[in-house]
């Protein structure tokens, strides 16, 4: 049975998309959530921070552009608009942060099928012609889940820009821009709690 508390959780949104994740969804989220650290805490009613791993471990904000980036996937997987917005007044969303297999904020909007969302980033300089590491773009993602809204918003921009009006993305600003937890995560192992990992 999966965890109740998956449409809560803000961690999972980042387990349910990062493909180099998929080992902590299948160990806690879809099968033992009760021994989830982050689940015990939210069963008692206390406020769960982004940086609690289910293991228990506490991950220290090493760097806030990192922890942005997961907060703006995070915001985009739950169709949270207004917080998008108020992240781009306070200057802290990334267009161009990715996941390890390539996936841009509007790559994300465009597989949840949230045109809104899409334009907004769109404004905000979002390039519509970078391709995922399997060479799909946000328009490909748009027609592959058949959202015919988001398809229309992103073909309007693509007639009328050109990839010269982007800035090229450098692989070291993409990986800097890679959220830490995800990178954490990837090194430690799903099986081991954190308190087996101290003792
Ligand atoms: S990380 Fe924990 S609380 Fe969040 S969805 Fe997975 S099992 Fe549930």
């Amino acid at each position: 049975m999966a965890c109740s508390h998956s449409t809560s959780c803000e961690l999972y949104p980042l387990l349910a998309m990062e493909p180099a994740l998929k080992l902590w969804k299948q160990h806690y989220c879809e099968g033992g959530y009760e021994k989830c650290a982050r689940y015990r805490l939210a069963l008692n009613g206390k406020a769960v921070p982004l940086t609690l791993l289910p293991n228990g471990k506490q991950l220290a904000p090493r760097s806030k552009k990192e922890i942005n980036a997961a907060a703006l996937f995070n915001a985009i997987q739950k169709g949270r608009l207004p917080l998008i917005r108020s992240m781009f007044k306070t200057g802290v969303a990334q267009t161009e942060a990715t996941t390890s297999d390539g996936t841009t904020p509007l790559m994300a909007a465009a597989s949840v099928g949230n045109a809104e969302i899409i334009n907004l980033l769109l404004q905000h300089n979002a390039n519509p012609f970078r391709k995922n590491r399997v060479g799909e773009t946000a328009l490909s993602i748009a027609t592959r889940f058949e959202h015919h809204e988001c398809v229309a918003v992103l073909k309007r921009k693509l007639a009328t820009s050109e990839p010269a009006d982007y800035t090229e993305v450098k692989v070291d600003d993409e990986e800097e821009a890679r959220s830490s937890i995800v990178g954490f995560l990837k090194k430690l192992n799903p099986f081991k709690s954190h308190a087996d990992a101290e003792s």
